[in-house]
């Protein structure tokens, strides 16, 4: 069976540069939703056109068109062999049952879920620096108050199965890596 990892936490936490070190370092797949989505932008698909009046707004794309993206993404065959670290999906309750459901089918096994954590402050600032299109104040505001509503509740379902390690994402990017590998025991 093909394993899978989970990178959850707020907007600006670290999730895609520590999914990239994962990649280089495991070899996994790294499939981040928010990139995917803005791959549909650039290539002005009808996918695109539609998630990005949400993403503009701060707000998530609708489930079900979500996690049928997600889905296609995870029925490769790179991805059954080499396994995945998802960045950005699951983001709602939904998603998460949704992602059991395919991985079942699929034979892949989720086998952690890392909850990078920092102050509010510290992503708030690493957010205004990054400069991407939805990483204007007002915008920012939303997303994080999405991520309390709707994706903090995704690690309490993963808390129940025993999955989640939580990770001090406020330290040298290096250091973040190396306590992630080593609390998925891969030293
Ligand atoms: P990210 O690059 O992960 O910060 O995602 C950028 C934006 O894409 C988010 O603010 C959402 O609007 C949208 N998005 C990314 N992943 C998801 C998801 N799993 N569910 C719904 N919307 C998402």
């Amino acid at each position: 069976m093909s394993r899978g990892l989970i990178l959850v936490g707020p907007p600006g936490v670290g999730k895609g540069t520590q999914a990239e070190l994962l990649n280089e370092r495991l070899g996994l797949v790294h499939l981040s939703s928010g990139e995917i989505f803005r791959a549909e932008i650039d290539s002005q698909s009808d996918l695109g056109r539609l998630a990005q009046r949400y993403i503009d707004e701060g707000r998530l794309v609708p489930n079900g068109i979500t996690i049928e993206m997600m889905a296609k993404r995870l029925r490769t065959g790179e991805v059954r062999r080499s396994g995945f670290i998802l960045d950005g999906f699951p983001r709602t309750v939904r998603q998460a049952e949704a992602l059991d459901t395919d991985t079942d089918d699929l034979q892949l096994e989720i086998t952690a879920v890392v909850s990078l954590v920092a102050d509010e402050d510290v992503v708030v600032a690493r957010l205004s620096e990054r400069g991407r299109a939805d990483d204007d104040p007002e915008t920012i505001k939303r997303r994080i108050q999405v991520y309390h509503e709707e994706t903090r509740p995704v690690l309490d379902y993963y808390e129940k199965q025993g999955l989640v390690r939580h990770i001090d994402s406020d330290q040298p990017i290096e250091d973040v890596h190396a306590d992630i590998v080593r609390s998925l025991g891969h030293d």
